[in-house]
């Protein structure tokens, strides 16, 4: 362990000297005169006064030693399209895109919101913003359109870039419509909206705000953009996540501490070098997608594999396949994918030639211990597990197995990765936790580079949501529990929050319990997280009507249930739908008034709820256990 822990010692004790060798693996245009400004924590700034772009670093910088590597593979078997871009042709499409965009009035410091499936001009719109200077904020196809309607009142875009349709399982999803709701709902209305035309939607719907893409890209086909030199620490782009409130917080991402630390953690962590091919099962809208299928491979030489589609479709052997065939030699998924490949016929794996993948990465949500078992048995190969959020943009614990291979231990997503400041504390005192003790999982100022710089518009609220849990300590809370051992390694216990994961879909139960308040039927509601073995967890939403008795049937009540399930499918998308709704006449709650949210999960996961704090009414426990018994498991 000493080589891992002498590396992890310097990037904490020493992170200026640390981060400005790692520096090097990107282009400055103009280099930079401070490693680390720290003089107004918690707020930090890397490479202050350097200037870089993250599409040179990711495109125009390959061009002299790999033009014609490919630099993009799309796989889309929803569609049966099949595309490769060499860096040479990502770069055309780019700058075809950055013309368009700028033809329609984006500059630099604008944002761009990006609300796009799984395609590749998702990847040139990202990297034609970064090009320009603008700020993407992409919001995950799967969002209902008030949800989207939220971000773009909180992003203010210069510009939409939607396409006409998405595709899931065979199932089309028209976007214009939702789309078309969304600006209904924003009071800040774009000059344009940005269509791709897929020619997929069964409706040739149109509006007149609507501008295609493929004329313009006609236009501007053999445009030259240059590259925007921002300073280090200007936005490269906002990605809302879900927290405590209904309010999505758009996290802020900077430029040039982003682009080393991927840098650093293609070596350190993903052992990816140039040339090598990288397949990242994830979504543009997620961080994982931000980072791992566009910046951070592109930025390291790789070849990056898209995929649009289901693990399953056409059959559970295609992730295999595309290994064999595209000669995969990382890959990169959530835990809740490979629970999904486990319940197919476990000879798909076999049937393919699996001999480029190197090591298969996870991370997301917790990977269970038969997963990791089934999977690292069936492979063969390292199976690296690694624990970060939207937050931080690249991982916090992992085996770095570019630094030292240190042996994994199971059910623990490692140690803590170097420039993380990672302690585990006690909830009350903030004190440091001993061994084996569980505590928050807390990193130390200042982040690291590529970590979140601030909540886009509210400085107010980065400090007070992060940085004040534990009082009087200059701590940053990741909102998990954890659980560490002798020798570091971590094990994730669960949020201190309310914030659930669904198939590595962080969701806030709050957002659910609004989306439901807002059903005439509703009085009060509780929406808690439960153990699902397929999905990690789901929702579980508990009602108090306002006139029960018109509900009084099974049938009302059966179609009430639908009623409200379809009310969170149009507010959130369908990501957020509650596995079932119970109905209940009252729901636990301190003498306060809090809502006793964990002690309703642990009855829904048959535990007992434990010590409680002074219950208003004994009742509600009861009507919950009797609503449980009732309707059966979720
Ligand atoms: P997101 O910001 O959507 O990526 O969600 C981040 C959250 O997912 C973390 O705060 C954890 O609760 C959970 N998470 C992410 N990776 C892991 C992992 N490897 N093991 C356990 N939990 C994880």
């Amino acid at each position: 362990m000493t080589r891992y822990r002498e590396f992890h010692r310097r990037s904490i004790e020493a992170p200026e000297d640390f981060w400005r060798d790692e520096a090097r693996r990107i282009h400055w245009e103009t280099p930079f005169e401070t490693v680390l400004d720290r003089s107004n924590p918690p707020f930090a700034r890397w490479f202050v006064g350097g200037r870089t772009n993250l599409c040179h670093n990711a495109v125009d910088r390959h061009l002299a030693e790999r033009a014609q590597q490919n630099a993009l593979v799309y796989v889309s078997t929803e569609t049966g399209i099949e595309r490769r871009y060499t860096y040479a042709e990502l770069y055309a499409e780019i700058n075809r895109m950055a013309a368009v965009m700028r033809s329609l009035g984006v500059k630099r410091g604008d944002r761009v919101l990006v609300y796009l499936p799984m395609i590749p001009e998702a990847v040139f719109t990202m990297l034609a913003c970064a090009r320009l200077g603008a700020i993407h904020s992409v919001v995950f196809g799967g969002f209902a359109a008030p949800s989207l309607a939220a971000r773009i009142d909180d992003a203010k875009p210069a510009l939409i870039v939607t396409a006409d349709a998405g595709a899931r399982g065979g199932k089309v999803i028209d976007y214009t419509p939702l789309v078309d709701e969304a600006l209904a709902r924003a009071q800040h209305k774009p000059p344009h909206v940005l269509r791709i035309d897929r020619q997929l939607a069964p409706e040739r719907l149109n509006a007149s705000y609507l501008v295609d893409y493929e004329p313009l890209r006609e236009q501007f086909f053999d445009a030259h953009v240059p590259c925007e030199w921002l300073e280090s620490n200007e936005p490269s782009y906002v990605l809302y996540t879900s927290g405590t409130t209904g309010r999505p917080k758009g996290v802020v991402r900077d430029v040039g501490g982003y682009a080393v630390a991927l840098a650093a953690s293609m070596e350190y962590i993903f052992e990816g070098r140039a040339g090598d091919t990288m397949f990242t099962a994830s979504d543009i809208g997620w961080v994982v997608g931000h980072s791992y299928i566009i910046y951070a491979p592109l930025i390291a030489g790789l070849t990056t594999v898209m995929y649009e589609g289901t693990p399953i479709r056409p059959d559970g052997g295609i992730w295999w396949r595309l290994v064999e065939q595209h000669r995969i030699n990382l890959m990169f998924t959530a835990p809740t994918a490979l629970r999904v490949l486990k319940k197919q016929d476990p000879a798909l794996l076999k049937k393919s030639n699996l001999s480029s993948l190197r090591t298969l990465f996870l991370a997301g949500e917790p990977l269970d211990e038969p997963t990791a078992s089934w999977i690292a048995d069936a492979l063969g190969k390292p199976v690296v597990d690694n624990y970060w959020q939207t937050e931080t943009g690249w991982p916090m614990l992992a085996i770095q197995r570019g630094v030292e291979a240190l042996p994994p231990k199971l059910g623990s997503p490692g140690v803590p990765v170097y420039g993380y400041n990672l302690t585990l504390r006690n909830e009350q005192t903030g004190e440091v936790c001993a061994p084996g003790e569980k505590g928050v999982i807390t990193l130390g100022y200042p982040l690291p580079p590529g970590c979140m710089s601030t909540v886009w518009g509210d400085d107010r609220r980065f400090v007070s949501t992060y940085w004040s849990s534990v009082p009087d300590q200059q701590l940053y809370s990741t909102f998990d529990w954890g659980i560490q051992d002798a020798n570091g390694y971590v094990t994730i216990l669960g949020r201190t929050d309310d914030v659930i994961n669904v198939a590595g879909h962080r969701l806030g139960t709050r957002e659910i319990e609004e989306a439901l308040s807002s059903h005439t039927a509703v009085a009060e509601v509780a929406v808690v997280g439960v153990a699902d073995p397929l999905k990690g967890q789901v929702a579980l939403a508990f009602v108090v009507l306002r006139d029960a008795d018109r509900y009084a049937a099974d049938e009302a009540r059966a179609k009430l249930e639908a009623d409200l399930i379809t009310t969170v499918d149009r507010q959130l998308g369908a990501i957020a739908r509650p596995a079932r709704v119970h109905m209940v006449s009252m729901l636990p709650k301190t003498r306060s008034g809090k809502l006793l949210r964990r002690a309703i999960a642990a009855l829904a996961e048959g535990r007992d709820p434990g010590d409680l704090p002074t219950i208003e009414d004994a009742g509600a426990l009861q009507q919950v256990r009797d609503a449980l018994a009732a309707g059966g498991k979720a």
